[in-house]
């Protein structure tokens, strides 16, 4: 048997493998990872819910059919008895779901996401829920109702946000993978601060169905893993059309983990994108973005500079079109039909009382902030001065890729502009909070593809630098591809995979370890 320490720091695919091969059970690789959880959870914060009973009833049902052999055996898909960790915005039967909002506290959905569907139907145990800026709003995870998540790099530093919760917990080794959500870059900018593997999908290519609504027309599930063909695996489990979601595409996408598997970068064309690197992006981030360049180039690939001009007013427009589908989106939370039902104290019992004072207690400052700024924009006689310039001005950037993709293959840049902030730093400032997205929210605005990979430390602070490959609608196997070659050469050259240089986190005192995770 394998030492569960080494257990937990292997990559989902060499646990499959190990699973496969009778090497070791997954209730053993199920039970490692809680008692990771146990150990370390404490500090990081990485879970807001922890589902060890039904993970480990998986668990034992996987090895059950494994032990008995034959067709049911033979038909295990290749992650079954891989656990797994969800962001808590994507809703589970069985377990709470709370958007890392107040306003949520105890609620259960009735229904499965598609997404969970299709990791129930592999087999795949769930570790439990993860934390999150409130409703995926924010960089850091600081907007959670439930306190921040940790960066395992540096205690004192954010994860990235929304999905903090999911990004820590794969580089805690809390978790092989995770699932997240991307409205701006929720996925990939926690992966570049965490030095984890983040995917934002192709819009359409993951069912959405069940995922808690920010911004509908931005918001994608996506792989988070400790290696790119991790990921992978993981896209084509939860990846797939979906009558339940009408914006689903029906592309296979069962070309991902070939592709991985398959990394070529020889005669590709690979784009920098001149808008997205330079000034403002620390001086560490940039030596490691120019040194993958250098090794992409060594391999046989052809760098070449592109312009997206109208990248500069991304995120402009994003904080237009994102706040008017919030309010949308939110209004549901009334007081009536979810969670939260605060009553007024005094004076008439009317429902928008009822409401007014639901919302007022069960919603945070940056998500009454962004429905404030939604209800404004939409409002009539602002709604095409704000609204519609911003939808024009996606467009425009939709054109930017197009003429982008027509000199290039893929594109590339540093996923966010510097490494791990300090908790705190800019939580009062929420512009600063937002600028952490440039690089990330142009593939939203398109519907592309994008992918962060770890590029590897910065030289002035020693934290994991994140490096960002784009593709053209539905070609996301050619992230993988580029980003499978990318991997390697940048193992090669730091000696391993990255994590492996994180700290080692301190297992705290027992009760410490008790009061998160364990008992709910
Ligand atoms: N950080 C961005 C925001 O605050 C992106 C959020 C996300 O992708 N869910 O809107």
């Amino acid at each position: 048997m394998t030492d569960s320490n080494e257990l937990i720091r292997l990559s989902a695919a060499a646990l499959a493998a190990k699973l496969a091969a009778g090497e070791v059970t997954s209730v053993e690789v199920t039970q490692a990872y809680l008692d990771r959880i146990a150990a370390v959870d404490g500090q990081v914060n990485a879970f807001l819910h922890v589902n060890a009973e039904e993970a480990l009833a998986v668990a034992a049902e996987v090895d059950a059919i494994r032990a008995a052999g034959g067709a049911a055996a033979d038909e295990l898909h290749e992650l079954a008895g891989v656990p797994i960790a969800v962001k808590d915005l994507i809703v589970t039967i069985g377990q709470p779901t709370t958007a890392g909002s107040k306003i949520l506290e105890g609620w259960h959905s009735p229904y499965d996401a598609t997404v969970i569907k299709k990791l129930r139907a592999a087999k795949m145990p769930i570790l439990g829920k993860t934390n999150l800026d409130e409703f995926a709003m924010g960089s850091s995870t600081e907007h959670s109702a439930y306190g921040p998540t940790r960066n395992p790099w540096d205690l004192e530093r954010i994860p990235g946000g929304s999905g903090g919760g999911s990004a820590a917990a794969v580089a805690a080794f809390e978790a092989p993978l995770a699932l997240g959500t991307d409205t701006g870059g929720s996925i990939r900018q926690p992966g570049a601060v965490t030095g984890t593997v983040g995917v934002k999908p192709t819009y359409g290519a993951v069912s959405r169905y069940g995922a808690i609504a920010m911004a509908s027309s931005l918001d994608q599930i996506g792989p988070v893993s400790r290696t790119v063909l991790d990921s992978a695996l993981l896209q084509e489990v939860i990846g797939g059309h979906d009558p339940q979601d009408s914006t689903s595409l029906t592309d296979s996408f069962d070309n991902l983990v070939a592709a991985a598997r398959t990394g070529n970068v020889e005669g590709m064309k690979i784009g920098i994108i001149k808008e997205l690197h330079g000034e403002g992006y620390q001086a560490g981030v940039e030596n490691r973005f120019n040194e993958s360049l250098e090794l992409l180039k060594a391999a046989g690939a052809e760098i070449v500079e592109v312009s997206c001009p109208n990248f500069k007013y991304a995120l402009g427009a994003y904080y237009l079109i994102m706040p008017s589908e919030v309010s949308s989106n939110l209004a549901k939370f009334d007081g009536v039909r979810f969670g939260l039902r605060v009553l007024p104290k005094e004076g008439p019992m009317t429902i928008e009382r009822v409401m007014g004072a639901t919302r007022a207690a069960g919603f945070g400052d940056e998500v009454k902030r962004r429905v404030i700024l939604g209800t404004y924009a939409l409002s009539a006689g602002y709604y095409d001065a704000y609204y519609g310039s911003a939808q024009k001005v996606r467009t425009l950037i939709q054109r930017d890729f197009d003429a982008a993709f027509a000199q290039a293959d893929v594109l590339i840049s540093p996923t966010a502009p510097t490494t791990a902030f300090k908790l705190g730093e800019k939580l009062n400032d929420p512009l600063a909070m937002y600028l952490n997205d440039v690089a990330t929210i142009p593939a939203n605005m398109a519907g592309v593809p994008g992918l962060s990979l770890p590029g590897g430390l910065a030289d002035e602070d020693g934290l994991p630098v994140g490096i960002q490959l784009l593709a053209p609608a539905r070609e996301d196997a050619r992230l993988y591809r580029v980003g499978a070659v990318l991997e390697s050469l940048l193992e090669e050259k730091w000696g391993g995979p990255l994590l492996d240089r994180a700290p080692e986190l301190q297992a705290p005192a027992l009760d410490a370890a008790n009061t998160v995770g364990g008992s709910n």
